[in-house]
């Protein structure tokens, strides 16, 4: 089985655009919510994710726009941002929205787990070997996807050491590929990447690949028309911030 690992594409209609058309063959697709907040497509994002599949864990900002949980814990920016989204949002996506799965799900028995933050927190950032090191010790799967921190890549152990693991790419401006093995017995914490907000310094869309007969996690970047997305972000009175970070991936 193959599954596409989508997260974070934050109503970034041209990243996902982007990764769709490149993505590889695959059997199902697992998204790892943030769907929508901070970009300017919100309705088109969601009617285009809901054709891909039915595999999702809602995140901190899809919760915030479909009126879920305040946004009195978001900063400033991403507070105007979601009061935006769930404004333009139509009746019928933000039912969609509020109906999301709230995280751990393990879309394919217990083997894998999906979630948005940590398999212990919805809203935790894992962004260190420091906190992920007791989401990966007490989940009950081996293999582990998450998003929210938007930074590609991830955590791994073997029992005695721990590793972070980051794909090496040659290029900041072309489409790339980083296949990377799954060793028998390790432990994962895996984070496809954000489509549409990446900040992890490469502004390109990231997602992976799973495949579990031949045991890797392929992950991609891929170039998209910053540019638009950009001005669809100031034209629709969007923060300034949130289209100038797209570039900077930051
Ligand atoms: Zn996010």
């Amino acid at each position: 089985m193959r599954a596409l690992l989508l997260s974070d594409i934050h109503a970034n209609l041209e990243a996902l655009t982007a990764v769709l058309e490149v993505v590889p063959e695959h059997d199902v697709v697992w998204n790892l919510g943030d769907v929508v907040g901070y970009g300017a497509n919100p309705n088109e994002v969601i009617d285009c994710v809901r054709q891909l599949g039915n595999t999702f864990v809602r995140g901190n900002h899809d919760r915030a726009c479909c009126g879920l949980s305040d946004v009195s814990d978001f900063n400033p920016i991403a507070r105007r941002a979601a009061r935006w989204t769930r404004a333009m949002l139509t009746e019928e996506h933000t039912q969609w929205l509020q109906s999301l799965a709230t995280g751990p799900i393990q879309p394919d028995g217990p083997t894998v787990t999906c979630v948005h933050g940590s398999p212990l927190d919805e809203d935790q950032y894992l962004l260190t070997v420091r906190d992920a090191w007791q989401p990966l010790c007490q989940s009950e799967t081996r293999i582990n996807f998450f998003g929210h921190t938007h930074v590609q890549g991830g955590f791994a152990t073997n029992g005695e050491e721990w590793f972070r693991l980051a794909p090496q790419y040659g290029t900041r401006d072309q489409f790339e590929s980083y296949e990377m093995d799954l060793r028998d017995g390790a432990r994962y914490m895996l984070n496809p990447g954000s489509v549409g907000q990446p900040r992890d310094g490469d502004w390109r869309a990231a997602f992976a690949l799973y495949d579990d007969q031949a045991h890797t996690v392929t992950f991609y970047r891929v170039p998209y028309d910053v540019h638009l997305a950009q001005t669809r972000i100031l034209s629709a009175g969007l923060p300034d911030r949130l289209a100038i970070r797209l570039r900077d991936g930051r």
